[in-house]
């Protein structure tokens, strides 16, 4: 029998884990540890939050309140320095150990540092903490020249929020479009070149350097030979999956801790979830997920595992992201579809792309307009089948599609 669970992290994945255990029946004895001030929601970060619409404390994941009412020991301002497996525990830095039956790492990830020449200066930012956007938002007063390294999810979206703050905005990425493989080529095409119609320099380039001048910050890129003079620069490259604590115990780790379509690693008595993991589906390890549902899903899935309760039905994976004003939602799979269907017309209102597969919705990405996404999820997770025709045709609706749908 289960009694004791310590949870590792108090994002996402931490919390829907503690939610899933209790709202699964659990009634042992459930800590929830985690370093930072309390457990804060992330994806405001390069958003409303950046550009100071937000107040920390509006990103509080649960209300403070809520870890009583469950009966879930928060332990924040702490750090889990070791996993005890053998002992069935976990150790504080202060020594503390916490007996628990089941661990439960939900330990995150790092925003990427590449090893460039420069890129640990402090005018040299990274986006995954509160800390982390606090730093850069004090560099990113009207006028300043920011340099975003990097055109995916966090980069294009901090690149918005600095340009609304009335910031010069240069956006470097060596890949043309950058996030094809999330969003297909012709959408992510789109949405990059977005960023130069509303105002950000954008460049097809890599850095090799950065360097500290009077004041500012000058950056060799790879294009060019003089080097450039920035105030401050944000590197958007992509994160680390945070694994120490599952490396120094043995847990099989390869770019993540490795676990199994319920969470477990490879100790029974620890399980993992969000994004420092990687699942491993008949024998192939899959890619990161990295977005925010992915995280929640997998605290679910783990609370299932330990009451051993049935799996939620798997569905299709799914994101969203906001760049200048617009509401970008993506479901499924868009890279190497067979072709696509377009519904609406980009830059005039919203408008969807679905990858089709055998005649199938294997994917589809979205501009203002949820609806689309919702019921393309409905049409990829019942392997339904719809007339592309009137997919296509933006009069139609989407709820009479689905009806007509063939499974
Ligand atoms: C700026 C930003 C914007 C984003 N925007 C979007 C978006 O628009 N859409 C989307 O789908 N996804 C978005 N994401 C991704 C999404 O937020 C993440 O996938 C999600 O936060 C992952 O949750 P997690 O719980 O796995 O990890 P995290 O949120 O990183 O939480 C891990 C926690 O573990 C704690 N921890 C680590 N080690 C220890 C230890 N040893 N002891 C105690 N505590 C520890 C950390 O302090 C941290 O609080 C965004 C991410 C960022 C950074």
């Amino acid at each position: 029998m289960v009694a004791s669970i310590v949870i590792v992290g108090g994002g996402i994945a931490g919390v829907s884990t503690a939610a899933a255990l209790r709202s699964g029946g659990y009634d042992g004895d459930l800590t929830l540890v985690d370093a930072g001030e309390f457990p804060y929601d992330r994806p405001p970060l390069s958003k409303d939050y950046l550009a100071g619409k937000q107040e920390l404390a509006a990103l509080a994941l649960q209300p403070a309140e809520w870890y009583d009412d469950q009966e879930i020991r928060l332990a924040n301002r702490t750090t889990v320095a070791a996993l005890r497996p053998a002992e069935a525990g976990v150790e504080l830095s202060d020594g503390t150990v916490l007996p628990a039956d089941r661990v439960v790492l939900a330990t995150g990830a790092h925003a990427a540092r590449p090893p460039i020449p420069g890129a640990t200066s402090d005018r040299v930012h990274v986006l995954r903490t509160a800390e982390d956007a606090d730093g850069l938002r004090k560099a990113l007063l009207p006028g300043a020249r920011l340099l975003v390294v990097g055109g995916g999810l966090i980069g294009a979206e901090a690149a918005s929020t600095a340009l609304g703050l009335g910031c010069e905005v240069t956006l470097v990425d060596p890949l043309t479009p950058p996030l094809a493989a999330a969003v297909g080529e012709e959408t992510a095409t789109w949405l990059h070149d977005l960023h130069a119609e509303r105002g950000i320099s954008v460049l097809t380039a890599g850095v090799d350097a950065f360097e500290e001048t009077a004041g500012g910050i000058a950056a060799r890129l790879n294009s060019e030979h003089a080097p450039r003079d920035f105030d401050a620069v944000l590197l958007g490259v992509g994160m680390r999956a945070e694994t120490t604590l599952a490396e120094a115990a043995g847990l099989e780790v390869t770019g993540g801790i490795v676990v199994d379509a319920g969470q477990t690693t490879s100790n029974p008595a620890v399980l993992a979830v969000g994004d420092p993991t990687r699942r491993r589906v008949d024998g192939v390890l899959q890619r990161p997920a990295e977005h925010w549902e992915a995280a929640q899903h997998d605290g679910t899935r783990a609370a299932a595992t330990i009451l051993g309760t049935p799996q939620p039905e798997p569905t299709a994976a799914w994101f969203w992201t906001d760049r200048h004003g617009l509401h970008v939602e993506g479901v499924g799979r868009m890279a190497d579809a067979g072709h696509t269907v377009v519904r609406g017309t980009p830059g005039d209102g919203p408008f969807s792309v679905f990858a089709i597969d055998d005649g199938r919705v294997v994917g589809a990405v979205a501009v203002d307009d949820t609806k689309a996404v919702r019921a393309s999820r409905r049409m990829i997770d019942g392997r339904l089948a719809v007339d592309l025709d009137d997919l296509a045709d933006s009069g139609t609706d989407l709820r009479k599609l689905l009806r007509a749908a063939k499974g």
